[in-house]
Order: structure tokens, then sequence, then C-alpha cells
């Protein structure tokens, strides 16, 4: 597989064509980024442990039925995938309040949700992520109505199949943001899953074990993200 250029460079992640039309390179940098970009740090082995981690997540989702653009790990910290047409729209699951929910609503942290909710935001980083609902989408075009309705099943399907991958680590899934685009016409997941996009708490102690770590000046942030690895089995050797 060659890799020929930089096609887009994200906060964390770069992504490059190959010489396959249908496949791209994922490259997980070391960058880290918070607030909008407005925080910013280097973050040694962060790309290495959320590519392992990424592929290790995807290929659990694939078993469990979540067609997903994973295809395979290339190098430490770097994985190939298939090349989507994105959908411009984050999908996030809420298991309990934390975040941004907390400042909208003026709910407390820690509240169990039930239901789970749902929310859609836009991508745009000049409008800070709108949160936007089904007729936005519908309305402006952002995505077929069929599509959108895939995207929430699959979305709530990880729900369930991650809640209980991370119980088995003795792990919270508090919330997550999924995208996905568009295969051959086909709804795929895609961009990644790591604890840079959920939030994963310490069942017993409640401890954070993500991205919040670098939001809240917690430290220890790569180490937290390779425990919480380990804890499911992932391997970073
Ligand atoms: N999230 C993300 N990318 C974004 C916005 C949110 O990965 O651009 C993730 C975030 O890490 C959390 C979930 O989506 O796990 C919900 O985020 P929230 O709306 O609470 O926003 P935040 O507090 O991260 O600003």
């Amino acid at each position: 597989m060659e890799k020929r250029e930089e096609l887009y460079r994200g906060k964390a992640k770069s992504v490059y064509t190959t010489d396959d039309q249908d496949r791209l390179i994922l490259l997980f940098r070391d960058d880290t980024s918070a607030f909008d970009g407005r925080k910013t740090s280097q973050l040694n082995r962060k790309g290495m442990v959320n590519n392992k981690f990424n592929a290790f997540i995807m290929q659990k989702l694939e078993d469990a039925g979540i067609p997903t653009q994973h295809d395979r790990v290339i190098a430490s910290n770097e994985s190939l995938v298939k090349r989507l047409n994105m959908v411009p729209v984050e999908c996030v699951v809420r298991n309990i309040s934390a975040g941004s929910i907390c400042r909208r609503l003026g709910v407390e942290e820690g509240k169990d949700l039930n239901p789970p909710t749902f929310e859609f935001f836009l991508k745009n980083d000049e409008l800070h992520d709108p949160m936007i609902n089904e007729y936005h989408i519908a309305s402006f075009g952002w995505a077929e109505p069929t599509h959108v309705e895939k995207m929430k099943e699959l979305t709530f399907k990880v729900n369930d199949i991650l809640k209980a991958l991370f119980l088995q680590g003795n792990m919270l899934l508090v919330d997550y943001k999924l995208e996905f685009g568009l295969y051959k016409g086909q709804v795929i997941l895609g961009d990644e899953f790591t604890p840079d996009g959920c939030r994963l708490w310490d069942k017993d102690t409640r401890e954070k074990l993500d991205k919040d770590r670098f939001r809240q000046d917690l430290g220890d942030v790569v180490e937290s993200y390779e425990m919480v690895g380990q804890r499911l089995g992932v391997s970073f050797d």
C-alpha cells in the first residue's frame, strides 16, 4: 500500500490518499486538543495508543455486526481504512450526564440517563459544532432521512455492545461521539473510537479515564488511555 498525499489534517489525525482509490490511511498523531482547539498539547505515545485502541474497538464492533471503515493496522500509528463520503454530523449518546449537557441544561454531572439521550451536532469548527435535529439534516440535505435512521440505529447498537465491553473492564461508558459516512451507498461507521471521543469512568471510584483528564488537567492522560485498553485486553507492544 503506497501512501500518497495528505488529504486532510484534523486536530489529532491526518488522512492520506493511497494508490487504492477505495482506501485511505489514518495517521494518529501525538497531538491532542480540546475546547475547539484553544487548548493543545503533544502527548508522547498517544498516536500509537489511540491507533491500537481504535483498531481493537472497531474489530469488536465488526464482530458484533456493525459495519466500520476499519481495514487493518499498517504501522504503530497508522491504519488503512475504507474511503467514505463523510456525513458532516456527529451522533452523541449519553448514559450518564457530563460535559456540554450539564452546561446546556443546568443538570449536575453523574446523573444516570434512562433511557440514554441522543443528540446530533453539526461538524463545523467555526460555529463550534452546534446542536441540530433531524429536520435540519433533512432541510439542508446533510444526509438522506433513511441514512439518518440507520445512523441512529447503529449508534444505539454500539451503545449496547460497548457498554457491556467496558463493564467487563469495570468501566462505565458515560457518553461517546460517532461519525458515519457512505461507502458504495451503505452507511458505515467512520472516524475513530478512542478515549478522545468518549467518556469512561472507573465503575467503583468514578475516576475519569478519558480526555477529561486532559481537559481538566488531571494528568496521566496517555497512561490512563493505555490502562483502559489493558483492562479490555488491548496489546500496545
Ligand atoms: N465529542 C467529540 N468531539 C467533539 C465533541 C464531543 O469526540 O467535537 C465527544 C466528547 O469527548 C464526549 C461526547 O462527545 O465523549 C459528548 O461531548 P459533549 O457534548 O459533552 O461536549 P464536551 O464536553 O466534550 O465539549
